[in-house]
């Protein structure tokens, strides 16, 4: 059954706690002599100018050591792996409500294979429609192909204050999503926020 209403949903920060998996790669690091600080740098210098990728993160930790590249990326996969491990509380429940009446984009900023390893342990795919992966970190190009389709019955909710307002200047409503640990009730509050919009 086509549903007439969409909603564009952001993974990391919006459905799962991403800073605690960064933190569990900091401890990891952590294991390996890498101090906090110097684990922090090298994030930051990671996702400058790209998506994340355990990959590259081992690179501009360890340099040179190749050996110890390939001890981290092996033990960082262990991170991965416990499923729903980082999801936030009662978003199984708001997704398994929210697409009992709209159609349901996964709309996430990452490196292909990465979010997907993600989003195999949230064990959230099944919720949504289509899950789409993009490098640009605005989101634009996907929003302005969703808002073709979907015109002023699409939603986009996000964490991200830059990609709310992409939306807005593409004339699509956005709901932004708060920082930090969500629950339940949090969840319920903003499904009544989107069903009333679009009443
Ligand atoms: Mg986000």
């Amino acid at each position: 059954m086509n549903k007439d209403f969409a909603l564009v949903v952001d993974f990391d920060g919006t459905l799962i706690d991403s800073s605690n998996y960064k933190q569990s790669l900091f401890l990891l690091a952590k294991d390996f002599g890498v101090a906090l600080i110097k684990a922090n740098l090298a994030y930051k210098k990671t996702t400058e100018k790209q998506p994340f990728t355990v990959g590259r993160f081992s690179k501009i930790l360890f340099l040179k050591n190749i050996q110890k590249q390939k001890q981290f990326q092996a033990k960082a996969k262990l991170i991965f792996i416990e499923p729903k491990q980082y999801n936030f509380l009662g978003v199984e429940k708001f997704l398994n409500n929210l697409q009992k009446t709209y159609e349901l984009y996964l709309l996430t900023y990452g490196e292909k294979s990465h979010q997907l390893m993600k989003l195999k342990q949230s064990q959230l795919a099944n919720f949504f429609n289509s899950i789409i992966v993009t490098t640009q970190a605005g989101k634009h190009d996907k929003l302005a192909k969703l808002h073709e389709k979907w015109g002023k019955q699409i939603a986009v909710l996000d964490d991200s204050a830059d990609v709310c307002n992409i939306a807005k200047s593409l004339g699509i409503k956005s709901f932004q999503i708060r920082k930090g640990l969500k629950d339940e009730a949090y969840y319920n509050k903003l499904r009544l926020r989107i069903n009333n919009y679009f009443q």
